[in-house]
């Protein structure tokens, strides 16, 4: 339902772990085991499937200017993306300049007669189709990011991101092998569940002298619980969630969400504002028993119209509209996979698993069963004895309404900067007779590998050592 990924094997201490456990092995198959997402096919929202010639362009157009984004590579050709003329500032703005100027430079080759009728589809030319494309990479970028909208997405942060090295591949035995293992290195009875803090008492450094007369034990900090239990300690890590986190400097006193009192010193609210959080929803869905041939069904790229016009196909609901792909978890495998970000996702987690199953069968009709003769063209000829393509279960993740998580990862937005994930991550309090009273770890406050699960264990082991460090400067070994 979250994370399925090791971004990258090389410096990955999540790989670590899964190889030492023997965890990149299974009997059973997993999500992504086989190759399977690199040979997509690409099919617009009438049924045409877009030939690679088209298709590889802008996807290569989309790729150089995100690794350009990424300081992965330093120019890009002739497409002029000079941060000047970077608009706001956004990698949404910097993906729309790139296209306009390859757009440009196209026109020129082709001496002002770029206007080209493709796939026997006389109302979409090429540029509306290329921008389709294009508008598709964007949605799958917003479900990396988290960012509803590119627009609002920090350009300058982009190329601060750090990825681990090497291959992009799932856990065979599931991550949460990975969590177990962790845990089981830890005493019986350390891990509480179940219990939900709603409040955090500290000492700012100006009041460290009451400490004494207010706890019994001297402890400078005290969780709350929901429950009505506390606890109290010499030093809380908070791991919450960035959304978390949101909410409960947003929020009215009594909603139950976490509060810090006394409340977190401005510098930490204003950080905690100006920092990106977005959704980001998994939508599984099952093939029914009858669907014919399973390893027909491919790795489909999803093409949808961009402007408001006769092609937009009015049996699309708006939700699905920003989904890029839809594609079997492994070859033959008769569960599907598609992401949602933003809005989308938002929505998602509205919708009876019903009206969910109704709408992307007959989304998934419209682009399979539409148009036999180019489905032939490229092998994708299971559905046309059928009249919908059935599906008879779905599963859904609700990231922003957990009240957990409020959310699935954050992003650098526009207006914050990689400095408000260092301040996030500063200690409180840094001196006085009680020092460290709340450290804060977690994805958020890693400036170079948030959104991921390394980011949030390199963060862990950050604040761990802050302690250790702390306690060996005063003489314990
Ligand atoms: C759909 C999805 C797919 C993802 N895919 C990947 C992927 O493939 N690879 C990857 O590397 N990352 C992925 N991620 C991101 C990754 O899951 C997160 O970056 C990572 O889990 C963050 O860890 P964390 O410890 O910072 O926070 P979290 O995982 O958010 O953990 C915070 C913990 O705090 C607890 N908590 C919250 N409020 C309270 C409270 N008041 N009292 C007590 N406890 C509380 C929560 O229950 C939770 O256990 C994905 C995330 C999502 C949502």
């Amino acid at each position: 339902m979250g994370a399925t990924w090791i971004h990258g094997i090389g410096g990955s201490p999540v790989y670590k772990i899964a190889q030492e456990i023997d965890s990149m092995k299974s009997d059973e198959p997993w999500e992504c085991m086989d190759g399977f997402l690199d040979d997509p096919i690409t099919i617009d929202e009438n049924g045409y499937v877009l030939n690679p010639s088209l298709v590889d362009p802008i996807s290569i157009l989309f790729k150089n200017l995100m690794d350009f984004a990424q300081g992965k590579r330093i120019s890009i050709g002739d497409v002029i993306c000079a941060k000047d003329g970077n608009g706001n500032g956004s990698v949404g703005s910097f993906l729309r300049k790139g296209l306009e100027d390859y757009w440009e430079l196209e026109s020129r080759k082709l001496n002002g007669h770029g206007s080209w009728n493709g796939n026997g589809n006389d109302s979409w030319n090429r540029k509306l189709l290329e921008e389709a494309i294009f508008a598709m990479h964007e949605n799958t970028q917003r479900t990396y990011t988290s960012a509803n909208d590119l627009y609002n997405l920090d350009y300058n942060a982009e190329s601060e991101y750090v990825m681990c090295t090497g291959e992009e591949i799932t856990i065979a035995k599931g991550y949460s092998s990975i969590i177990e293992s962790l845990a089981s290195v830890l005493p019986s009875g350390v891990i509480q569940l179940g219990k939900k803090v709603c409040k955090i008492e500290w000492h700012p450094e100006s009041e460290v002298g009451i400490i004494e007369n207010d706890h019994d034990d001297a402890r400078p900090v005290k969780l709350h619980f929901l429950d009505g239990s506390t606890l109290s300690a010499d030093h809380v890590i908070v791991t919450v969630s960035l959304g978390v986190l949101k909410a409960g400097i947003h929020d009215s006193e009594d909603s139950g969400m976490l509060k810090f009192n006394p409340p977190l010193p401005d510098y930490k609210t204003e950080a905690i504002s100006r920092l990106g959080y977005g959704v980001v929803n998994k939508l599984f869905m099952q093939l029914s028993p009858e669907f014919p041939d399973l390893d027909q069904f491919p790795f489909l790229q999803l093409v949808f119209h961009q402007s408001d016009s006769k092609v937009k196909n009015p049996k699309i609901p708006w939700w699905i509209r920003k989904t890029a792909s839809v594609s079997p978890i492994y070859r033959n495998s008769r569960v599907l996979l598609s992401w949602f970000a933003g809005e989308e996702a938002l929505k998602l987690e509205t919708l009876s698993d019903e009206v969910i199953l109704d709408e992307v069968s007959t989304t998934l009709s419209e682009f399979l069963l539409n148009s036999s003769d180019s489905h032939e063209q490229c092998n994708v000829n299971v559905t046309k004895n059928s009249s919908k393509v059935d599906l008879v279960k779905v599963l859904k993740t609700k990231w922003s309404n957990d009240p957990l998580f409020l959310g699935s990862y954050s992003y650098i937005a526009v207006g914050s900067s990689g400095c408000d994930m260092d301040t996030l991550a500063e200690p409180l309090t840094k001196s006085g007779s009680h020092p460290l009273q709340i450290l804060f770890a977690g994805e958020a406050t890693h400036r170079t590998h948030y959104s991921t699960t390394h980011g949030a264990y390199f963060s862990g082991i950050r604040e761990a050592n802050r302690l250790l460090e702390h306690y060996q400067s005063m003489g314990y070994n």
